[in-house]
């Protein structure tokens, strides 16, 4: 057994999956997070066949929906796209059915996995670290990770001189999640003004006797409000939008919106800026809080990468030398995902039927040209 005892900050998929990698290498750490449950309204995420293969290496159990097509659909015009043959492909899966096959996974290893527990302040000396909640509770370990998500507290704690709070991404995201046992791929509809998103993501959690589909949108607004967004608010905007869609699409929403155990979960959506410290001595990042760029369909296994190179440069002692490249490296790959996906949730989607139009024949073309394979 190493004497390392690393408190992590957060339980999110990058805090857990770091915990389950140390626990596997023998390597003692304790969980703590803010939330006292972890129920309430999930969503939808993809998760590419990178992240899935590292989540088979931490014995996690099939979830989700396998996933190796998209098709894009403008009007009458559609482009299909596969990912290379690979042994492994991306899912689609629920939050919930994610978080509750980690924190099983923790459980089965004995991690101790401390709830309703809000870093507020954090200290460090030379061979050890302590952090303290809202509530003045105290907990010390020899290092500290944060991977408290996007708003990170311990970055803001690590960066005092750097302006690295979170900041609204100009939209309110919306996710629908209903019964529906037939295999729907990843389907993109673009239609003036908005994008609908729509694909099968398998069981809600364990418990489910169905599955599911996700249906996912982008309202924008400004941030108050999107703020003030209420349940019967965004239920009457995806009626409105409903009406513009494909007589196919709109057949499947008014069968979901009878669906009376639908799950609607909306929020405003927040990146920031990276931070340009991501370490000191006793204390590191992961996760978004190291990287906390917006939506881009990667940041899960940003955080599960993440996950694997941490545990890495502590199981060989945290070096310095280790600990530089792990933010250069990390840096880099999330720069280049972080970036471009900023730039295509910044752009939106065209407002006019030409410019659909005109997408539509572009990806067409792709098509054609990749012979419909592409990374995605
Ligand atoms: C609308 C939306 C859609 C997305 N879709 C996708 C997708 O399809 N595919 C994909 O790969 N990624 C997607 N992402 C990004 C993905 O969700 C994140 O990149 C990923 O969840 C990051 O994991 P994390 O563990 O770093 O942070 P989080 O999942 O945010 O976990 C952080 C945890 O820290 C806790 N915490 C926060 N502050 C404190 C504190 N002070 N003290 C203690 N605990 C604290 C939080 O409660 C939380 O449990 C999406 C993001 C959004 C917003």
């Amino acid at each position: 057994m190493s004497s390392e005892k690393v408190i992590i900050v957060g339980a999110g998929v990058a805090g857990l999956s770091l915990a389950i990698m140390l626990a596997e290498q023998n390597i003692e750490s304790q969980v703590l997070e803010s939330r006292q449950r972890f129920d309430g309204p999930t969503s939808g995420v993809r998760i590419s066949a990178e992240g899935v293969k590292i989540l088979r290496l931490m014995k996690m159990d099939a979830i989700g929906e396998d996933t190796q097509r998209v098709d894009l659909r403008f009007g009458g015009l559609s482009a299909s796209f596969s990912a290379p043959k690979r042994d492994t492909s991306a899912i689609m899966v629920t939050r919930l059915a994610l978080h509750e096959q980690l924190m099983k996974r923790a459980h089965s290893l004995g991690i101790c996995v401390v709830t309703g527990f809000n870093v507020a302040a954090m200290t460090e000396s030379a061979d050890s670290a302590e952090v303290t909640s809202d509530s003045n509770e105290k907990v010390t370990g020899t290092l500290l990770v944060g991977a408290d998500g996007v708003g990170s507290k311990l970055r803001q704690l690590l960066n005092s001189v750097q302006s690295s709070t979170k900041t609204y991404a100009g939209y309110l995201g919306v996710g629908f999640i209903t019964r529906d046992e037939t295999k729907i791929e990843m389907t993109l509809h673009n239609y003036p003004g908005h994008q609908i998103g729509i694909a099968s993501c398998g069981k809600v959690n364990e418990a489910a006797t169905n599955k599911s589909i996700f249906m996912w949108t982008h309202i924008r607004m400004p941030e108050a409000d999107a703020k003030l967004a209420t349940q019967a608010s965004v239920e009457a905007e995806l009626a409105r939008r409903a009406e513009r869609w494909s007589p196919e699409l709109r057949r499947k929403y008014e069968l979901y919106a009878r669906d009376a155990e639908a799950i609607l979960a909306y929020g405003p959506i927040y990146n920031g800026k990276p931070p340009d410290r991501w370490y000191s001595s006793r204390m590191i990042l992961i996760g978004d809080a190291a990287h906390p760029y917006g939506p881009g369909g990667q940041g899960i296994s940003m955080a599960l990468k993440d996950a694997r190179a941490l545990c890495a440069v502590i199981a060989r002692g945290f070096a310095e030398d280790d600990k530089r490249e792990f933010q250069r490296s990390r840096a880099q790959e999330s720069r280049a995902l972080g970036e471009a996906a900023e730039k295509r949730n910044s752009k939106g989607p065209s407002s006019t039927k030409w410019g659909i139009l005109a997408e539509g024949v572009a990806m067409k073309a792709v098509e054609i040209f990749t012979r419909g394979t592409l990374e995605f």
